[in-house]
């Protein structure tokens, strides 16, 4: 059995990255990056002013005050998007507003809140401002040539921002996966079903589409098939025709009625490992079908979506050229409840976390089972126990992540 560093080094390495496709940049929010953009303006566009106020001269309000202002003749109005006609002379001011141009001659913007009308067509300046006040340089945040963006980076509404600032209404991103999902069981009853004596009802099928549909992936989901070999054959058969990710939940373990190991080998996928020391989740199997990245994940709820989040997730993230690897668990908190059990293989706790002064505070739930959902729910944390780490004990630090 591999352990759980090595499984997810095994698909990343085989997550290769999909084709470029262009997105308007409204749309392009959570989406990839493909290839480096460069400047191609200066942001700000021309020197601005900060404030409503007035440009000015900063030698001419040397030892300007409330008590003793220094009065300047008022020469003309400029807003945001007018462009300055004339510039700005010894002991003369020109009213302007967030954004307009900064007029030739001036060095600073006095905000109005320093000023005070001084009859016709003059201004009080009320304290003595230094050069360059208030006045956004052309190119101080972002300078035409240099790197804007780079490949590989995920697309928040900022950058959207910074290339429409750039006067992009088109942006190249990685393609999403398209990814099909199918529950199998003898057992299973879609919602709505009547439950017979025996059944349960599908949660797998629902929690992975929910999961990939909100991160935008396109998904088709293959509904419910029964654990038969030829069945469950044909309907990979039919998902792999169109998807770039398979997931297949249930029946990859050990159980006389397990077929879909088999079915995926029969429908053309190699194996690349089948169990990783990790609890719950150990039956994972993981395979390529052609170029397809191909995921048995046990039937039980729990496990089904930590398998998903450690290792699917990730795939999915390569396949669309993230940048960053898997954050994994980054935050780490105290534990305040022991956890007496063994660990022979990396453990996956669902946990309670408050912070409390500086850091966190862990409650492991307890009990903790693979098939108990209302347990998950019950929890806001992942903690992370290393395979061959001493049970946990209170006052132990371990590493954590958020349940989204
Ligand atoms: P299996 O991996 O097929 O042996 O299933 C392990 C456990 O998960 C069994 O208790 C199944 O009934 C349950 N299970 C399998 N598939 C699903 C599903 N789609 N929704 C809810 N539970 C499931
Ligand atoms: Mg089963």
């Amino acid at each position: 059995m591999i352990d759980a560093a090595e499984a997810l080094r095994l698909i990343l390495e085989r997550a290769r990255r999909l084709s470029p496709e262009t997105v308007r940049v409204e749309d392009a929010a959570g989406r990839v990056l493909a290839g480096g953009i460069a400047a191609t303006e200066d942001l700000p566009p021309f020197d601005n002013s900060a404030m409503d106020g007035y440009a000015a001269r900063s030698a001419d309000l040397a030892g300007a005050t409330e008590a003793a202002p220094v009065e300047l003749a008022e020469r003309d109005v400029l807003r945001a998007g007018d462009f300055p006609s004339a510039s700005v002379g010894p002991g003369e001011a020109v009213r302007i507003m967030t954004g307009a141009p900064v007029p030739p001659g001036a060095d600073c913007v006095v905000m109005v809140e320093r000023t005070r009308p001084a009859g016709a067509g003059r201004v009080a300046i009320l304290r003595a401002p230094r050069a360059g006040d208030h006045i956004r340089r052309a190119g101080e945040d972002v300078r035409k040539g240099t790197p804007l963006l780079t490949d590989g980076a995920q697309l928040r509404p900022f950058e959207v921002a910074l290339l429409a600032a750039q006067g992009r209404a088109e942006v190249a991103v990685t393609r999403r996966p398209r990814v099909g999902v199918l529950a199998t069981g003898d057992e299973l009853a879609a919602a709505g079903a009547p439950l017979a004596p025996g059944k349960i009802r599908n949660s797998n099928g629902p929690a992975l589409v929910a999961a990939l549909r909100r991160r935008g992936y396109e998904v088709r989901d293959g509904g419910i098939v029964r654990d038969d070999l030829d069945a469950i054959r044909e309907k990979i058969r039919d998902l792999l025709g169109w998807a770039d990710v398979l997931l297949v939940s249930g029946g990859v373990s050990v159980g006389d009625f397990d077929f879909c190991k088999a079915a995926l080998e029969d429908a053309g996928v190699r194996e690349v490992f089948w169990k990783v020391a990790i609890k719950p989740g150990k039956p994972l199997f993981f395979g390529l079908g052609r170029d397809r990245l191909v995921f048995g994940l046990p039937g039980n709820p729990v496990s089904v979506l930590v398998c998903f989040d450690e290792f699917v997730r990730p795939a999915l993230e390569g396949l669309e050229g993230k940048s960053a690897g898997h954050t994994g668990f980054h935050l780490a908190g105290t534990v305040v409840n022991d956890y007496p059990k063994e660990t022979d293989r990396q453990r996956y706790l669902f946990c309670e976390v408050t912070r409390e002064g500086g850091g966190f505070l862990v409650r492991i739930v307890r009990p903790q089972g693979s098939a108990m959902i209302g347990m998950a729910c019950r929890a806001n944390a992942l903690a992370v126990h290393p395979a061959g780490g001493a049970p946990l004990r209170r006052g132990d630090v371990v590493d954590f992540r958020w349940l989204k």
